[in-house]
């Protein structure tokens, strides 16, 4: 398959009827600031089923995207595997113009825009290296899972200083 579009001419108007394919292919430009879909693309198991609303495409896609942690800034990989079950709205079920569904245009759906959302919401807006990363030190930028810096056990925010005088004064009765 070239790109994603795809003919449904066989099986458009004959609910019931399905095809199964298999996509494989580079999808460059999914992702976000901290993730983002890797060069091989997404590879996929797609059920394509003609149903009395038009298409329903249904199945499981996975890719290998590139993620830097949001704590410690370390990039690194992950599989990422998404099911996906949309309906491309077929002839006489379109939906009103506001509506966010895809469509059947003519007789053939194009699969990008629809694998281009589902990846790009499968991906994590704050990606972790792991659950207990400890991210970077504050003031000397240590990365904090390689070790511990000298900073870090004698440094006191000034704002919490200022939260625990205002506390203190409440508990007082002072305001
Ligand atoms: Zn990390
Ligand atoms: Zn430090």
């Amino acid at each position: 398959m070239q790109d994603l579009r795809l003919s449904v001419a066989e099986i458009l108007g004959r609910p019931g009827e399905y095809r199964d394919i298999a996509v494989r292919r580079p999808l460059p430009g999914v992702g976000m600031a901290l993730a983002r879909l890797g060069e091989q693309g997404i590879e996929g198991d797609l059920r394509i089923e003609s149903v009395i609303e038009g298409i329903l495409v249904t199945g499981r896609v996975q890719g290998d995207a590139v993620m830097q942690c949001a704590r410690c800034l370390n990039e690194f990989r992950q599989a990422v595997t998404l099911r996906v079950c949309e309906l491309f709205a077929g002839p006489g079920h379109e939906a009103s113009e506001d509506a966010d569904v895809y469509q059947v245009e003519g007789v053939e759906i194009d699969l990008e825009p629809m694998v281009r959302d589902a990846v790009t919401l499968a991906l994590p807006l704050n990606p972790l290296c792991r659950k207990d990363c400890k991210g970077l030190c504050g003031t000397c930028g240590t990365d904090l899972n390689q070790g511990s810096c000298d900073c870090q056990e004698d440094d006191f925010d000034p704002r919490w200083a200022a939260l625990s005088d205002l506390r203190q004064r409440l508990e007082n009765q002072e305001l």
